[in-house]
Formats: structure tokens, C-alpha cells, sequence
């Protein structure tokens, strides 16, 4: 009932020759691709040249960010329409690296939300706690307000269109990844959070994971029941690694 959804989170990597050349590779390695949703969120430099490239393929394109407001002198900014103008359909917003380097908050994390879907844009909202807040078994709470704070003060029809994923920030980028067991843990429990908020909805949303997914842990983590898809940095940036996960390490 949830398609499964595999995204590329590309970071600060790729020209846009090389962004180009990866998207045509991909492409036909995964032309016979139906039964899962492929995303790739570009730096915003590649994003037009990308979804040109992607056209009248299974690839869909995605940005890493937006701001909120629609127009104005915001030196540096994009604003949500850009993004659907540059050819997307898709938008991380509230990353941990965002909220670690860039002042990223819940309450910006919903402002962005918002004029995602005001522009037609599906948000993947990203929520994970610390090393040390797992440590100090606060991860449900952090979890919770994350969800709770985040995700706020949407119309039924809204919240049925978010997509969410769970990184735990001590698996971003450093090889170690949550078991399956935790990953799934932390999933049903968002679930269930999502359900109390905005109810029957939250049985159709995809949860991701992200966090170190790689070719050779991708299929354990997708058997478990509410991870519906992957939010992937480090292997999605070659097409024969993302290939695999796209076919979940087949
Ligand atoms: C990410 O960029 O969201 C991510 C999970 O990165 P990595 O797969 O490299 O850990």
C-alpha cells in the first residue's frame, strides 16, 4: 500500500556535468524499475539541468532545501516556486545538517513545510536525535516533539502528502548503521505519534530511513514493516551503488 521510496541526497557534491552524466547512467539501469518511487536531490545548481535530464524516466528530482518566504531581498535563498520551476516535485527540508550548521529549529522546519506544499511540493521531513541524546535515552522525546513541533497545523489533505525520515545523526555519514530492530523501533513509534496528530493518514505515510544505508544492509532494514525507503547520502552518488539500492541490494 506504500510505495516505496529510494532518495539520493546528494550534499555539496557534483557539478552539473557531473550530475548529468550520473542521472543518464542511472537511468538505464533502472528503466524496468516500477514498483519503487526514485528520487535525487541534486545541490540547487544541477537541479534544472537534472530534471530535464530525468524527463519521461522513472527519476524523479528533488531539492535539499527552500526558504519560506515567497519573493523579496533574501540574498542567497530560494524560494519554493523556484524549486518547482527548476523542474522538482520533492523537497528535504529540516536535514541534521541543517540543523546542526545552519540554525535549523521545529518552528523553521514548519515554516518551510508549509510553503513546500503551498507550491506543490512533497516535503521529506527529516527527524533524529544525537549520539549523545540516545545515550541518554531521550530519543523518543526528542523524537516526539521533532514530530510533534515540526509537522504541525496541517489540513488532513496536507499531512497525508508529507513524507518523513528518521536519521539518527550518529549514522549520518560515519558507517555505523541503526539495526533494523532499532531503525523499526523508532519508525512504528513516529507512526504512532503521526496517527495521534492527524489520524488514518499516518498508515499511508512513508516513513524513510537514513543513516549509512549501503548495497549490503538496504534489504534487512526494507523487510522491516514501517520503513518504507531509504534517504541515502554516501551511495547515492555512483549509479551502480544506487542501482542496488533501488532494487534493495539485489
Ligand atoms: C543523508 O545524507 O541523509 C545520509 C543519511 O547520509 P549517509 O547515507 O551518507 O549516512
Amino acid at each position: 500500500m506504500r510505495k516505496p521510496l529510494m532518495a539520493g541526497n546528494w550534499k555539496m557534491h557534483k557539478t552539473i556535468p557531473e550530475a548529468v552524466a550520473m542521472v543518464k547512467e542511472l537511468k538505464s539501469k533502472i528503466a524496468d524499475v516500477k514498483d519503487v518511487e526514485v528520487l535525487i536531490c541534486p545541490a540547487f545548481t544541477a537541479l534544472y539541468s537534472l530534471a530535464n535530464e530525468a524527463k519521461g524516466s522513472n527519476i524523479k528530482i528533488g531539492a535539499q532545501n527552500l526558504f519560506w518566504e515567497p519573493k523579496g531581498a533574501f540574498t542567497g535563498e530560494i524560494a519554493a516556486n523556484m524549486v518547482t520551476d527548476a523542474g522538482c516535485s520533492y523537497v528535504i527540508i529540516g536535514h541534521s545538517e541543517r540543523r546542526q550548521y545552519f540554525g535549523e529549529t521545529d518552528e523553521t522546519v514548519n515554516k518551510r513545510i508549509k510553503a513546500a506544499l503551498n507550491a506543490g511540493l512533497i516535503p521529506i521531513v527529516c527527524v533524529g536525535e544525537t549520539l549523545n541524546e540516545r545515550e541518554s535515552n531521550v530519543t523518543f522525546k526528542v523524537i516526539e516533539k521533532q514530530v510533534r513541533d515540526g509537522i504541525k497545523e496541517l489540513t488532513a489533505e496536507e499531512s497525508a502528502k508529507i513524507v518523513i525520515a528518521y536519521e539518527p545523526v550518529w549514522a549520518i555519514g560515519t558507517g555505523k548503521t541503526a539495526t533494523p530492530d532499532q531503525a523499526q523501533e523508532v519508525h512504528a513509534f513516529i507512526r504512532k505519534v503521526y496517527s495521534e496528530m492527524y489520524g488514518s493518514a499516518a498508515e499511508g505515510t512513508r516513513i524513510l530511513y537514513g543513516g549509512s544505508v549501503k548495497p549490503d544492509n538496504v534489504a534487512e532494514l526494507m523487510k522491516k514493516e514501517d520503513i518504507d525507503g531509504g534517504l541515502v547520502g554516501g551511495a547515492s552518488l555512483e549509479a551502480a551503488s544506487f542501482e542496488k539500492l533501488v532494487k534493495f541490494g539485489k
